[in-house]
């Protein structure tokens, strides 16, 4: 069983700030892992409204050390370690997350894991028996990673907040979900982001059995997120979802359009790569 809840589906700057749609990131969930991913602003306020039980939590990931996608770290990892007494789940974190005077996360708080994997280019990690994951590559303001997630036999590639590249569509292959971050609609390109135009080209180069959007800023959110999200299911002929606020997703009850990578493939794969 996985499952996809998304807390907020609001980012950038100004859709954030003005909580134009909530925010927050989202949280995947599996019959062993509750994994918050990008807890921004809201992510604490939204885990409760969608009675997702804070202390259920046993991974956060961060991908990059903007405040849409981590500034409520903190007070998650006091809520699921009760404040430090039960050592507990792991942070999956880029570097810049542990340079503590500039980045969104207490000190303090790391100890308070079991385990700390830092991200880096080329990495495979596994996290249990039925979770993986390898970083993506971005191209935003600052540095971080998109996330390739293995669960079973379902693969999730996240972009986090990227441009279009040919090469980073190129690690996404092999993925039934994809999750992308899509701050612009049509051809309204911003750097360090994608627009809908962009998620067309996507599509059609990895064939996913579903793409969700979500992380929309305020000129998407003028545009239409469902809008935009019909518009490129009919021109790909691919299932596209336009998230909403407080969206629970069954990814699996989607039926298959192309062979996917397994999470048995990457484990595998693994046996030869820094596993940590
Ligand atoms: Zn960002």
């Amino acid at each position: 069983m996985v499952k996809i809840i998304f807390l907020g589906v609001a980012g950038g700057r100004y859709a954030t700030s003005k909580q134009l749609l909530e925010t927050g990131g989202f949280v995947i969930k599996t019959n062993e892992r509750t994994i918050a991913v990008d807890p921004g602003a809201g992510a604490l306020v939204n885990l409760a409204k969608n009675k997702i039980d804070i202390e259920e939590i046993t991974d956060i990931v961060i991908t990059h050390n903007h405040v849409d996608h981590c500034s409520d770290v903190n007070v998650l990892i006091n809520g699921m370690t009760h404040g430090g007494r039960i050592k507990k789940g792991t942070l999956i974190a880029n570097e810049e997350l542990f340079d503590h005077e500039n980045s969104c996360l207490m000190k303090q708080h790391v100890d308070w894991f079991d385990r700390i994997v830092k991200l880096e280019k080329g990495k495979q990690v596994r996290i249990s028996n039925d979770f993986g994951l390898e970083p993506i590559e971005t191209k935003h303001s600052i540095s971080g990673f998109g996330i390739k997630f293995f669960f079973g036999n379902l693969t999730i590639a996240y972009s986090s907040d990227t441009e279009f590249s040919k090469n980073i569509v190129g690690q996404y292959k092999g993925s039934g979900v994809l999750i992308l971050n899509v701050m612009r609609p049509r051809d309204l390109r911003v750097a360090g982001h994608l627009c809908s135009d962009d998620v067309e080209t996507i599509i059609n180069e990895v064939r996913p059995k579903l793409t969700l959007m979500t992380h929309f800023g305020i000129k998407m959110i003028e545009a239409n997120p469902l809008y935009e999200a019909r518009r490129i299911q009919r021109n790909t002929r691919s299932n596209v979802v336009a998230a909403h606020d407080g969206l629970i997703l069954d990814p699996e009850s989607y039926s298959a359009d192309g062979p996917q990578s397994m999470l048995s493939e990457f484990l595998a794969s693994v046996k030869d790569k820094p596993i940590e």
